[in-house]
């Protein structure tokens, strides 16, 4: 049994084939996340760039290959990591459970997904009621209806997962290694790859030899846009526009003046975070907002949206900075023609994936609507916004493998790939729709549905 990818996606996909005695092989990108190569400026990364991505990985030998092998051209920001662990490496462990309304609109089955709820929260050491801190308390305090404290698994590190995995025996890491084609072939799988070495670069990968690694199946769990692009190039399906989806997102600076005048409150590390479900559009997928305090870290880059001269914006933030909260409202994402993706072929003999991404009218009109009624409800709590800040990217990523698609990319509802038998997808590329919460959860518990069904496949 092969698995691809060593992500959330990968490892709780993993778990069930181990644990059911099989020989399971996961081939991974697997670099390592903390390897620096002093390359301060990354290569060729066009619509790639992240804030996030600057603090966490610049000059890491991970980024710099991830956007060198993994080419991306997009008119958003596309967060992507061939590091062993995924992107899961740098999150913040924050997640929630999804509603059956928000599960059926993703295309996934509540009560298949609610039992794996169960099983991936035991295997997560899942803190459903993290200590808050200042705001989070007083918040909650005011508007017990409205509000509530997320879910939070910390610390949680997926690579971590990969390394106890390797304790049984019938468990082998592949690392190092680019993923470019699966194929089928005489009631087995052929997985296409190349060595990943310092010096690789995408045009030897793509045409030099490669060598392939044969299992019974294969359970895709590379990431939503990367196991697309795999699947694209096996299918040789260039200029072929499949779904892509990610979240709109604005975040509100609020003040919070209960805090500004409460002093000598002991200072949290990672405090849980609040989250509020504004459905009040009549939608069945509302914004979701997640409520943290601003980032001390944050200062710098706030102080050029304060207008005043910079000395004297710094001084004012310090002092306002421990009282602000940051809102950050996620818009759900639904399949549209304007979000899409697809694999190109290059002038260097290599493939490139573009990526659109555009609100319709009517996404940016309820979107508007949306953040004002946010905005109310964060008065009524005790907040006052200040500043709304849009930024159309997120690191969640979904489609392009969509469950139940017409297209000729989509799996069925057991993520078992369209004409074929031993191909699998349990990553959040078969999902239609992404709901505005925190998905991680949610993802370890469609993955590990997914292994269940290739299991019951082969019993049979
Ligand atoms: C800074 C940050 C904070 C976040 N915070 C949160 C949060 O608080 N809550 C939340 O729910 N979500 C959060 N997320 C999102 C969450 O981390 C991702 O949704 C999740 O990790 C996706 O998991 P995945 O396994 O599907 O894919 P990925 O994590 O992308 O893993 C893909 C894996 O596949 C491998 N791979 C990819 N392509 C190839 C290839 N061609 N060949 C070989 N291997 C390949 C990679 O090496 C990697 O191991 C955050 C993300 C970031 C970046």
């Amino acid at each position: 049994m092969l698995v691809v990818g060593s992500g959330l996606s990968g490892v709780h996909a993993t778990y069930p084939l181990v644990e059911a005695g099989l020989r399971v092989a996961m081939i991974d990108g697997g670099l390592d996340a903390n390897k620096r190569d002093g390359v301060e400026k990354a290569p060729r990364v066009i619509g790639a760039k992240s804030n996030a991505l600057d603090i966490l990985m610049k000059g890491s030998f991970a980024f710099n290959k991830t956007y060198e092998l993994l080419s991306v051209k997009s008119n958003i920001e596309i967060i992507q990591t061939l590091a062993k662990g995924g992107l899961s490496e740098f999150w913040h462990g924050l997640s929630d459970f999804l509603t059956d309304d928000e599960l059926v609109q993703a295309g996934l089955s509540p009560d298949q997904i609610k039992e794996e709820y169960k099983v991936v929260s035991k295997l997560v050491n899942l803190d459903t009621s993290p200590e808050l801190d200042v705001h989070g308390k007083l918040l909650l305090k005011r508007s017990p209806h409205g509000v509530y404290r997320l879910p939070v698994t910390y610390p949680y590190r997926t690579s971590e997962v990969v390394n106890k995995l390797k304790h049984h025996r019938n468990f082998t890491y592949l690392p190092g290694q680019l993923v470019l084609t699966v194929k089928e072939r005489n009631r087995m799988v052929e997985v296409g790859i190349r060595p990943i070495q310092p010096d690789s670069n995408p045009r030897q990968l793509l045409h030099g030899r490669t060598k392939s690694v044969r299992g019974k199946y294969v359970v895709l769990a590379a990431g939503a846009i990367n196991t697309t692009r795999i699947l694209l190039r096996s299918k040789n399906l260039y200029n072929h526009k499949t779904t892509f989806l990610t979240k709109n997102h604005s975040m509100i600076v609020c003040f919070h003046p209960q805090v500004f005048f409460k002093s000598g409150e002991k200072v949290l590390i990672n405090p849980g975070q609040l989250g509020i479900i504004s459905n009040d559009l009549g939608q069945k997928l509302g914004a979701f907002v997640q409520l943290y305090r601003a980032n001390p870290f944050m200062l710098s880059s706030a102080v050029q949206y304060v207008p005043l001269p910079r000395p004297i914006a710094t001084m004012l933030l310090s002092l306002f900075m421990p009282s602000l909260v940051i809102a950050d409202v996620r818009f759900p994402a639904f399949e549209t023609k304007n979000k899409f993706c697809q694999l190109r072929r290059e002038k260097n003999g290599g493939d490139i994936l573009e990526i659109a991404f555009r609100l319709t009218q009517k996404e940016v009109k309820t979107q508007r609507r949306e953040l004002e009624v946010v905005s109310k409800t964060l008065r009524s709590i005790g907040l006052f916004p200040l500043k709304v800040v849009s930024d159309p990217v997120t690191s969640h990523y979904g489609g392009g493998v969509p469950i139940g698609g017409r297209g000729k990319l989509a799996t069925d509802i057991n993520g078992r790939l369209k004409k074929s038998k031993r191909i699998y997808v349990a990553d959040s590329s078969t999902w239609r729709a992404l709901p505005g919460k925190p998905l991680a959860l949610t993802m370890m518990a469609n993955a590990s549905r997914i292994a269940k069904e290739v299991l019951k496949k082969l019993r049979k």
